[in-house]
């Protein structure tokens, strides 16, 4: 009998694994089978049949060619969104500034790999999105858990604040998000200023995934590029293009910081199909992005709704919203899931978020937002019979 026969294949991992991944719990939003799914900021509306049509023809075309390599440096596909971000931002980029990877989750690991790892230190203001100190951590950074509103409260991010935090930990990478997740308010870039000049020598990481969404007036991190070779912006198809399943993520940086990020990618990460349903959903970006001004009237809606409701919402940049007065979240998003409405508990106490979809999927949603007993709002000044219970504690955001 073999000395490990005896021993569980569950001990013989954890004793093999990392020690500092031991005891770690992986991304687990859950993927359940409601019929209001509102909790991963996907975009509700299916692809259009123009797309459809051309994306199914620009695979077939690839298709035969599927017993070669694909492009290792996705010229095609970089030039295409280097148009494309050029149109969205109003500043001019090229292609060797465009670099793509499956989700933009696999850009920021690019990323990590590149100007983390073991020794390094990366910084982001919590609440924020939960993958940028996963991806650290996977890669040995040690990641400082900044924060954003004190002591006002809000999650709003000043950049007062940001540069002292940045000037405390003196951290080799900065990630900021903005629309933020979850909170869902836009940066002005003036806090994107504050923390590159706090942090010459960093890199600078600002995620805008739902950038689309932005209410009028807010500006790109793009716009600073041309000044700071150490700062990238990163975007998604996944939300604005409704290609969350497609797995194409994209940054803007200097040439020279590409370069680095050409020494931690696998050879050919970005299969041909995936290149050739990019380039045909970017050929059709109108049609895609048709969707946009729909999904932000929605989000209006759940902000100026929840309100009235006694469920004080976050202002939202983004195609979802954050929203308080709950007494117990977790309890909440149970009663929500019940009524078929599947939210997301962001681990922040008090708060849930909601993904801004179709009109039905706000109208489920606001049904059931209005349908919850008395006893899960936090009772306000304003309510008859006061208690005066104070604020909830915040909870780290995991
Ligand atoms: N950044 C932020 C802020 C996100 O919320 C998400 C997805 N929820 C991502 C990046 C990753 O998206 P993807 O990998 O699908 O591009």
């Amino acid at each position: 009998m073999s000395p490990t026969t005896q021993v569980s294949a569950a001990d013989l991992v954890t004793a093999l694994l990392r020690d500092d991944l031991r005891g770690q719990t992986a991304y687990g939003a859950p993927q359940l089978d409601v019929a209001v799914r509102l909790n991963t900021n996907e975009n509700s509306y299916d692809v259009p049949p123009d797309v459809v049509a051309a994306i199914t023809a620009a695979v077939a075309d690839v298709a035969v060619h599927l017993n070669r390599y694909p492009d290792r440096e996705l010229v095609s596909v970089r030039k295409a969104l280097a148009h494309y971000l050029t149109g969205q931002t109003g500043v001019p980029l090229t292609v060797d500034q465009l670099w793509a990877a499956n989700g933009s989750n696999e850009v920021l690991q690019h990323l990590v790999q590149a100007f983390g790892g073991a020794g390094r230190t990366a910084l982001g203001f919590t609440p924020a999105y939960s993958m940028h100190p996963n991806i650290a951590r996977t890669m040995g950074t040690t990641w400082v858990d900044g924060t954003r509103g004190a002591p006002s409260g809000t999650f709003d991010l000043t950049a007062e604040s940001a540069a002292e935090q940045v000037r405390a930990y003196q951290p080799h990478l900065v990630f900021l998000c903005s629309p933020n997740n979850p909170t869902g308010t836009a940066l002005d870039l003036d806090v994107v200023q504050a923390v590159l000049d706090a942090a010459p020598r960093s890199l600078v990481v600002v995620d805008e995934a739902y950038a689309e969404f932005a209410r009028p007036g807010t500006p790109s991190a793009v716009s600073l590029l041309a000044d700071h070779p150490l700062l990238v912006v990163t975007r998604t198809m996944s939300k604005a293009f409704a290609l969350a399943g497609a797995r194409l993520g994209y940054l803007a940086g200097a040439p020279e910081l590409l370069d680095a990020l050409r020494l931690v990618r696998l050879p050919y990460h970005l299969s041909d199909p995936t290149q050739a349903v990019a380039l045909a959903a970017l050929a059709h970006d109108a049609s895609l992005l048709r969707t946009v001004e729909a999904i932000k009237a929605q989000r209006d809606r759940i902000v100026a709704e929840l309100g009235a409701l006694g469920y004080p919402p976050v202002p939202s940049d983004a195609n979802f919203v954050l929203f308080g007065g709950l007494v117990d979240a977790p309890a909440t998003w149970q009663t929500l899931l019940e009524h078929g409405v599947l939210v997301r508990d962001v681990g922040l106490a008090g708060y849930l978020r909601v993904t801004a979809g179709t009109p039905a999927e706000t109208d489920a949603f606001l049904a059931a937002v209005a349908d919850l007993p008395d006893s899960h709002r936090r009772p306000t000044p304003a309510d008859p019979s006061p208690t005066g219970s104070p604020p909830l504690p915040q909870e780290p955001h995991p």
